[in-house]
Order: C-alpha cells, then structure tokens, then sequence
C-alpha cells in the first residue's frame, strides 16, 4: 500500500473534494450541527462527518479502529503484519489478526472473481514504480521482467486453523492498497452504527461511504469526479442513502514522462500502468470493500469485461468513464446517477464481453455477494 509516503499530494486533492462534498450535501440543512473530524491514514485524508448528536467519543473509537488497520496494513516502516508477510516470503508463514486474514482472504476472492486482473502480489511492482512517492521512476524493462514472476496470488496461502498468511517465493510482496481503504470504511461504520449514528459521510481519500439519509430523510447527493480536473468538479452525481461509492482512476497518482501517463493501476500480467482508454471507473454498493476492490478490478480489466463482470454481481452497479468523454454504467444505476456535466454523454454498455473472457464460477460470486449479508 501507499501509505503516508505521498500524503501531501492526496492531503491537497482531497480537501477541496470535502468541501465540494460539503456543498453538495448542505451541511446547514439537518436539526444538528454537524460534527466533522480528519486524520491523514492509508495514504489519504479520511473525513468522517457525523450529523447526529452522539458523544465524540464515538468518532474517536472509529479513527481509533481505522489507524489499527493502518497500522496492521501498511508497507511503510517495518512493523506491519503485511510488512512481516513480505519479509517472511519463501521462508515461513506469519500468523496474523482478523483483519488481515478477512482483507488478503477477500482479495484473493477479488483474484479468482477477475481471472487475475486484482492481485496484491503486484507488491515488488508497486514499490519498483513508487508512484505517488519521491522516487517515482519510469524502472528500466529488465527490472519489471525480473519482478513479474513473483506476482501471482496463487502463491498466497492462507491457514485457516493457525490464521497464518504464507508467499510461496522469495522476493514475493504483498500490496492492500487496492482494498484497505474499503474494509477500513466498512469498519468505521460499523463502530459508528454502534455509537448510535444513523446518518454520516465517511470520506477516505473519495472513496465515499454514506450511513443513513440526509438528516432530513433525502438522499445524500455524491459527486463524481471529473479525471484530469481540478478536485470537486463533478461529472455527474449519484443519489442515495446507506451506500459506498469507489472511484479508481489513474489521475489519483501518476507522473508524466516523455508524454506518456505512467499512474498506480499495475496490469499484473505485464507490470505496466494500464492502459485502455479509460479515465475512472466507480463501483455502487453496499459495500465499501467490494466497491473499493472492485472499481480497482475493473479499471484493469477494461470497459467490456469489466461491464460483464458486473452485470453478473447482484446488487454492484458501475460507472466507466472514457478518455472520449463518454460514460457507461449499467441499468441499476437509472434514476440514481445523473451525468451533469454536458461534455459527457452517456453510451450503451457494450453487451458482450470480449473473445476469451472467462466468466467467474458461481461460488466464487456468492463470496463476493455474501460480503453484503453479513455487513450490518
Ligand atoms: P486509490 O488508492 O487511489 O483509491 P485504487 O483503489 O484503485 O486507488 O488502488 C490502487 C492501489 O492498489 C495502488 O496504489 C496499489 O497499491 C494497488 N494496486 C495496483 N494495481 C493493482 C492490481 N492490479 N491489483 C490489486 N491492487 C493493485
Ligand atoms: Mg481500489
């Protein structure tokens, strides 16, 4: 994970998006004052804004458990459990805590449910681009090609009776930058709800979750970004209650040379940013993790295989966005987003996937779909 690394970067972008966030919402319109509270962890500013009236406390123990998976998750420093994963890689397994059992079990889920399109053991990859860091670099060729070998999350090994995580090979790593941020905010929740919050915007660096209604019974009115543009200009606007939103998009974190974009989204079976004319992709549902694993997912696997993907997973909708400025999103969407930006138009979903594709097999949609029964 990017973790603190390029906080600054994230720190600025999503500020603004808060505050736009803020005006979208109406922050003056509910019988109680808001209460608003920012820490900077998992690599991005997390927002929670609270419009009940409970104690602080609660906003307290729900930072409290989100720096606890910070902590349990980075691959800063050296005192992770994901840090000790990758030390241990090839030479013995680590046991672990819940935590980090559920999130590398689930995204295993997320590798078998895309053919290999999410895959934390992009981890070595990840760190040779350090993208979003002060050493990002263009690496030379013969170093992804060394690296690439070591990326497949087949050689992840879970045991379920010691809660103990094993890398098959030496030299493998493992990255949660491409899911943490939703477990955390599905947690948040959770001890929010706890506390006595019906209606809350958690925001953790744009990936948004909303808890109940607006105070007064209506929808929350989420934007979604513009790519490339400044933070807090939206292209459209989703209305709703009780939902996460997720956006991935290589204008997060990317830097530019001799012309070409090189951004934080590794196609695994290359060790190169992708590359497929899409400029972000959004996953709704229920649930952050699936939202945040998932609009990962599908910005590698691309419009057309990602789009069948979808349709397949019972209550995930998903918004694709291209560099022609033309929108996609499918059905269960109608009435709930709302492209307000003219420059963007909406197209049909292409309805095939592409030649080759390999649909999931249904038990490893239902681990996905059951992720949403057990979510309070
Ligand atoms: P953001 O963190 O900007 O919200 P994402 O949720 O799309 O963006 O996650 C991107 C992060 O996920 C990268 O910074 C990296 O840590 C990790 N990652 C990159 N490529 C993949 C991949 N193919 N599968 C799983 N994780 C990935
Ligand atoms: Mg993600």
């Amino acid at each position: 994970m990017k973790c603190a690394s390029n906080g600054r970067k994230a720190a600025l972008g999503v500020a603004t998006a808060v505050l736009a966030l803020a005006i979208l919402t109406g922050c003056n319109g509910g019988p109680s004052k808001p209460v608003s509270q920012t820490e900077l962890l998992l690599g991005t500013t997390i927002t929670i804004t609270v419009y009940d009236h409970v104690d602080r406390s609660v906003i307290d123990k729900a930072f409290a458990r989100v720096r606890d998976i910070h902590n349990r998750m980075t691959t800063e420093g050296d005192q992770s459990e994901v840090v000790q994963i990758n030390r241990e890689a090839g030479i013995k397994p680590v046991q672990v805590t819940p935590d980090v059992f559920e999130v590398i079990k689930t995204a295993l889920d997320f590798s078998r449910l895309t053919d290999g399109a999410f895959d934390i053991t992009v981890g070595p990859i990840v760190k040779l681009w350090g993208i979003g860091t002060d050493h990002e670099q263009l690496p030379p060729k013969k170093d992804i090609e060394a690296l690439l070998p070591l990326v497949n999350w087949r050689w992840v090994k879970l045991n379920e009776a010691d809660h103990s995580v094993y890398l098959e090979k030496r030299g493998m790593g493992i990255d949660l930058g491409g899911i943490a941020k939703g477990y955390a905010a599905d947690e948040a929740k959770r001890i929010l709800a706890q506390g006595g919050v019906k209606h809350a915007i958690l925001d953790f660096g744009g990936n948004i979750l909303v808890m109940g209604t607006k105070p007064d019974g209506s929808n929350w009115r989420i934007g979604i970004q513009t790519p490339f543009k400044t933070r807090g200009s939206f292209l459209g606007i989703v209305t709703t209650a009780d939902r996460s939103v997720v956006t991935s998009g290589p204008y997060e974190r990317y830097f530019m040379k001799d012309g070409t974009m090189y951004h934080h989204i590794i196609d695994p079976k290359t060790g190169y940013p992708v590359q497929r004319h899409l400029t972000s992709t959004t996953i709704y549902s229920g649930v952050s993790m699936i939202c945040d694993g998932l609009s990962t997912s599908v910005f590698v696997m691309g419009l057309q295989n990602g789009a069948a993907l979808i349709r397949q997973l019972k209550g995930v909708d998903a918004i694709f966005v291209t560099d022609q400025d033309k929108v996609y999103y499918t059905s269960g969407l109608d009435g709930t987003f709302e492209i307000t930006n003219s420059d963007y138009t909406r197209e049909p979903l292409p309805a095939e996937a592409a030649p080759g594709y390999k649909p999931p097999a249904p038990s490893v949609i239902r681990a996905i779909e059951k992720l949403d029964d057990v979510t309070p």
